[in-house]
């Protein structure tokens, strides 16, 4: 049976957070009521003229310099010519050609400890459509807020070859963007929105396959089910002797199925223009290194300093660099408690875990750096057992208190005092006669009742390496 081999390329559009749209000076709220965002440059009206937004410029020229992109000197707005309610002027300001603000880049992702170059074909800007809601099967209503509004579409070459490495390309994208702080990354507001193009090919052939494109993916995990579900659907087609049709498929994410949406039109029916309203954007060299010294530490330099300053394993660097607020709050509490690993743990399990649970940002939790760091040294110290740490931690989770107020409160004081665990101990041993005879003739699963026996009486505030040793010390 012939073998197949995924090959697929990602296109995305970013919605930039600039505060006025385009070419107009209509703010960009999201979840404004409808069409109250709007003027006659966005609505299309006869009779206006578009003057571009300074900031979204910058923002695509920066995001083009981290995605190692070179930047045209001379770049030039086209218009895109097609007839669709959506688009009031019936033509789309956008870039076409040679020369889009930022091309031949590369982005750097790791699978399963392979790192992997995914080119970066081109970076440009232009201007979204409004948006339809289909109401009933004969009614549709248009908001014109979007209409207008700024967005980057950036366009990966076919260098991806499976879900696994759509989605670490996607999150890493989604991470850099979000560093640079000039798209919000919400796929479920839809400010970052991907469609992937897949296809199949024997493996080892160099041609390649039909394409087909994917849509409405809200989310990472959409991303890679609807790639998986296309590369499968491709793969049994070309078996059976079917052909791949260039098309485009939408995800139903309540069936986990693709569907077929609509032929893809040829690209020439467009009829690409350069806008005679807008003169070329000419970019000074020294202002584009101007603009490449702003850049901030990226994710995934971070994720290598994290790595090898506080020998972190490469899947905590990852998650912990995921946006730049958890990355800071991770290395503010890393540079008050010298166990960097600890950090982490508790960073990714338990603090993670509760913000997830509660839907909450990092930038919401309650328990500042310093105040986890706070919690760790009492750990450190013997004065709490981890055990009681998490009780302590979850006190902290919803007063934001500090450890040690709450621990001298609460009595939670680990007792680490032998004669006192020893007392216990022995009045454990005098109520269970039996299981201290098993015990002593080698049942040693017993060891386990017996500690577990003392933490219980002592509400986990005996130190369980004592209540060991005490055993030991009985036992011989
Ligand atoms: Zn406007």
């Amino acid at each position: 049976m012939t073998e197949y081999e995924p090959v697929i390329g990602m296109e995305v559009h970013a919605e930039l957070l600039t505060e006025s749209k385009m070419f107009c000076g209509c703010p960009t709220t999201f979840g404004a009521a409808p069409n109250t965002q709007v003027c006659p440059i966005c609505l299309g009206l006869p009779g206006t003229l578009p003057v571009p937004n300074r900031r979204a410029v910058e923002f695509v020229v920066r995001a083009a310099l981290a995605l190692n992109c070179e930047i045209s000197p001379r770049s030039i707005f086209y218009r895109k010519n097609y007839y669709y309610p959506d688009l009031p002027k019936a033509y789309q300001i956008s870039q076409y050609g040679d020369d889009p603000i930022g091309r031949n880049g590369y982005i750097e992702i790791e699978v399963d400890g392979r790192v992997k170059r995914i080119g970066i074909r081109r970076c440009h800007l232009e201007e979204d459509t409004g948006k339809l809601f289909h109401v009933s099967p004969h009614t549709s209503e248009i908001d014109y807020n979007r209409s207008g509004m700024p967005l980057m579409e950036i366009v990966s070459e076919p260098d991806i070859s499976s879900a696994e490495e759509a989605r670490a390309y996607l999150e890493q994208l989604r991470a850099i963007l979000t560093y640079l702080g000039v798209c919000d990354g919400k796929m479920e507001q839809g400010s970052l929105r991907c469609e992937p193009n897949v296809s199949v090919r024997p493996k080892g052939s160099t041609a390649l396959g039909t394409k087909t494109e994917l849509k409405n993916l809200n989310s990472f995990r959409a991303v890679a089910r609807g790639i998986e579900y296309e590369i499968a659907r491709q793969t049994a087609l070309l078996r059976e002797g079917g052909v791949v049709v260039q098309e485009t498929w939408r995800w139903d994410e309540a069936r986990q199925v693709t569907a077929p949406m609509r032929s893809k039109e040829a690209e020439q029916e467009y009829r690409y223009f350069p806008d005679p309203d807008l003169t070329p954007m000419v970019f000074d060299p020294a202002w584009i290194e101007e603009q490449r010294a702003q850049l901030p530490e990226l994710p995934r330099q971070k994720q290598l300093r994290f790595q090898k300053e506080y020998g972190l394993p490469a899947y905590d660097a990852q998650v912990l660099t995921e946006t730049r607020a958890l990355a800071e709050y991770f290395e503010a509490a890393a540079k008050k408690h010298s166990d960097a690993k600890a950090v982490s743990n508790w960073v990714m399990g338990e603090l993670l875990g509760r913000l997830n649970a509660a839907s909450l940002d990092i930038t919401e939790s309650k328990i500042s750096p310093e105040a986890l760091a706070g919690l760790l040294a009492l750990i450190d110290k013997g004065t709490i057992s981890g055990k009681i740490a998490k009780e302590v931690f979850d006190e902290m989770f919803a007063t934001g208190k500090a450890a040690e107020e709450i621990v001298r409160a609460k009595g939670l004081t680990q007792i680490t005092d032998t004669e006192a665990i020893a007392t216990t101990l022995d009045e454990i041993i005098a109520a269970n006669p039996k299981e201290w005879e098993r015990l002593k003739a080698g049942q040693e699963q017993l060891v386990k009742f017996f500690v577990g026996q003392v933490m219980r009486v002592t509400k986990g505030r005996a130190n369980p390496q004592v209540v060991n040793d005490l055993l030991k010390e009985r036992l011989q």
